[in-house]
């Protein structure tokens, strides 16, 4: 296994950012920047050994920069989706955040945790490699309160596998909620459609949305509904049904509640299994998160030009983002995203890359 660093360019702010390449050769093939911890390319083999680039995203810098860029590969914080009306109350204090979606507080505000360059460190050690990422963020950085001390960790695991590990800090009491937003296509980041992938997902309920795309607080069954994917289903079947919930989320683009989670689990725990039928490529996510947001790129609309010029199309790829409920601020039925001084924010992630036989 090896891991190597070179120069990704410049932000506009005159910011030098790294790319970093971590190899098991003819296994897994991944590069990721230090430029809001972007996966960049993800290469995986199919059943014959040939490896594709199974995420979208850019080829240069300049790409993530772009203000259209829709978290592409992305470290999301410090608030995965979304928060109503961009305010909470904490502590009987009121908190009001940047508002960057509609009425609501998105992904972190104007320029949240995907936007800023972290500081990097290679980890070359006897149990893989990968690179440390760290980033510190204010006291009142986009409306959140206190000043957070966030690290990012990606790791090759022999077979295969890419595992993420982030811990957090925080001055005073505050919320945190750090998501990862790759867009797969498991058959290539160009290959188009992802619809005839097919997806299960170990839940049997998920958080419905109200009209502003905001979870009612409900945990509703997923029996007879779009929303079943208990066992392996085609992602196309049930995606434009005529079905209230597919509506707000035009597609796919909600939180499921994974099984069994309880607010003391530190274990990994298998949430997905995305497969692609042409290749053979699966993905298996496990992570200690009690919430996947399932989003199938609805709102691509085939303008964003992204590798070697590839026009990405709605529903060209899917977002898994292991996270706790979006919301959660605002909902007393969530488990908690409270953070407060002297605890630590802990998340694990892991992406397990293999072929169907
Ligand atoms: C959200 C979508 C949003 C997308 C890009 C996803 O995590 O669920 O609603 O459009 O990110 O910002």
């Amino acid at each position: 296994m090896k891991v190597e660093r070179t120069s990704f360019g410049t932000t506009h702010q005159g910011e030098a950012a790294a790319l970093f390449l971590l190899e098991e050769p003819g296994v897994l093939r991944v590069r990721v920047t230090d430029f809001g911890g972007c996966l960049v390319r993800i290469e995986t083999p199919d059943r014959e050994g040939r490896l594709a680039d199974v995420v979208q995203g850019f080829d240069s810098l300049e790409g993530y920069l772009c203000a259209e860029n829709p978290y592409m590969g992305a470290v999301v914080g410090r608030f995965a989706n979304r928060i109503a009306g961009g305010r909470f109350t904490l502590g009987g204090r009121e908190i009001e955040l940047a508002k960057n979606n509609g009425p609501n507080s998105l992904h972190g505000g104007e320029r949240g945790f995907s936007h800023a360059v972290w500081k990097s460190r290679i980890l070359d050690g006897d149990d893989g490699v990968g690179v440390e990422l760290r980033h510190h963020s204010e006291d009142g950085d986009e409306g959140y309160p206190g000043a957070l001390d966030c690290t990012v960790r990606y790791l090759l695991r022999p077979g295969g596998a890419l595992a993420i590990e982030s811990e957090a800090t925080t001055s005073a009491p505050t919320v945190v909620n750090l998501t990862f937003h790759p867009y797969f296509n498991l058959e290539g980041h160009a290959a188009g459609s992802v619809l005839d992938h097919r997806l299960r997902l170990c839940a049997e309920r998920f958080t419905p949305l109200d009209e502003h795309q905001i979870p009612t607080g409900d945990l509703a069954a997923v029996d007879d509904t779009p929303f079943d994917f208990r066992r392996s289903k085609r992602l196309g079947r049930d995606i434009d049904a005529d079905e209230e919930q597919i509506r707000r989320g035009t597609g796919f683009d909600h939180n499921w509640v994974i099984d069994d989670w309880s607010p003391d689990e530190s274990q990994l725990r298998l949430a997905a299994r995305l497969e692609a039928p042409v290749s053979g490529r699966v993905l298996e996510l496990c992570t200690t998160e009690p919430g996947l947001q399932v989003y199938t790129a609805n709102f691509l609309d085939g303008e964003l030009e992204g590798k070697s010029g590839t026009r990405y199309a709605a529903r060209s790829s899917v977002c898994l983002e292991p996270q706790h409920f979006p919301d959660s601020p605002n909902q007393p039925g969530f488990p908690s995203t409270v953070l407060e001084p002297g605890e630590t924010y802990r998340q694990r992630t892991l992406y397990r890359f293999s072929v169907a036989p």
